[in-house]
């Protein structure tokens, strides 16, 4: 997949790596690699496929994207973000992209199957979750955005719906089309088109998972992954997110004022790094630079007992 955003001209669509030092260079696969199966999910430019390959038998995911839909909507720089992002990471809880191409019509992407569907389906069904089961889902999400902000990329859609689990129950961070790219020369790019610093002026993400900084119009910075972090741990423990209202507008409302209610039931660690992590200031955020990194959050009483190196290897907690 090609930028063909050349000067004066509108902007297409390629598959094409033709850079040898590109990762993906390599490896090309065709359309007729793989045998297409069930439909997973549909989106609103791409339908996700059941993908088998003909040389090894092994099951992806693939993301089918429609070309002149994409052009037609603008939406080219939003899909070259999320394969430049997606092709950043390696990490047991991020969905992997091996490889990409295309025919006339399509882009696929190949990705990892996460075949038991979205951590938002499980906390309708089940939250309140216990402490065990948010800890160990707390602490895979984590240690991803750890890895996600460590490889140079903000994911900025952080949320249950993106959350993908695998056959084994762990996780599958996905969605990577909001994602904000930092360059070693600390300019970035965006989803917007934009560099680091106006790249908070326009809004992306999920209503209720938007940092307040973002709300504000100040630069984001990786913290607001952090803040929806935040919102994630109150969902699984009280069964919905903490800044919840009829409009996106009365949502913004809470978030600027930090309205929220702290459920009684949370323990006190809970409330504590729910609180933490649901700061205003960015800055002081727990997890930031100055408060002590991600590692601080490792470090925190509510995450007593994880086993950090080897949690995704693990028996991830029964879900039901
Ligand atoms: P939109 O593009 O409107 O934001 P989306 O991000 O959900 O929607 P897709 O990424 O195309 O769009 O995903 C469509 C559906 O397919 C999702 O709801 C998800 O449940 C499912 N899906 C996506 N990726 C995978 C995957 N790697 N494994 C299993 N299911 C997946």
């Amino acid at each position: 997949l090609t930028n063909n955003l050349n000067k004066g001209r509108e902007p297409t669509l390629s598959t094409d790596v033709d850079d040898p030092s590109h990762p993906l260079y390599h490896h090309r696969r065709i359309v007729t690699d793989f045998d297409y199966g069930e439909i997973l999910g549909e989106g609103s430019y791409s339908t996700v496929l059941i993908g088998r390959d003909k040389r090894t038998g092994k099951q992806y995911a693939i993301k089918r994207l429609d070309k002149a839909h994409i052009v037609k909507n603008n939406k080219v720089k939003y899909v070259m973000i999320e394969r430049d992002a997606l092709s950043r990471m390696n990490h047991p809880g991020i969905v992997k992209l091996y490889w990409t191409y295309k025919d006339n019509r399509s882009l696929y992407f190949v990705l990892d199957l996460a075949k038991n569907g979205e951590l938002y389906t499980y906390i309708r069904r089940l939250a309140p979750f216990d402490l065990d089961t948010t800890k160990f889902y707390a602490a895979e999400i984590l240690l991803s955005i750890e890895h996600i902000h460590s490889r140079g990329v903000i994911h900025r859609d952080i949320k249950p719906e993106n959350i993908l689990l695998d056959d084994n129950l762990h996780i599958k961070v996905t969605d990577f089309g909001s994602a904000k790219i930092i360059n070693e020369n600390e300019n970035a790019t965006t989803g917007d088109g934009e560099n680091s610093s106006t790249a908070a002026r326009s809004f992306v993400g999920t209503a209720e998972y938007v940092s307040p900084e973002l709300l504000r119009s100040d630069a984001v910075s990786k913290e607001a992954d952090l803040w929806a972090f935040g919102c994630v741990i109150f969902q699984m423990l009280s069964g919905k997110s903490p800044f919840k209202a009829a409009t996106d507008y009365l949502i913004f409302q809470k978030i600027k004022s930090l309205d929220y209610v702290m459920p009684d039931g949370f323990s006190p660690e809970a409330k504590d790094i729910v609180q933490r992590l649901l700061t205003s200031d960015p800055e002081k955020r727990f997890g930031s630079a100055a408060t002590g990194g991600i590692s601080a959050i490792k470090e925190h009483p509510f995450f007593e007992g994880v086993d950090w190196e080897n949690i995704f290897t693990s028996t991830a907690p029964p879900l039901r």
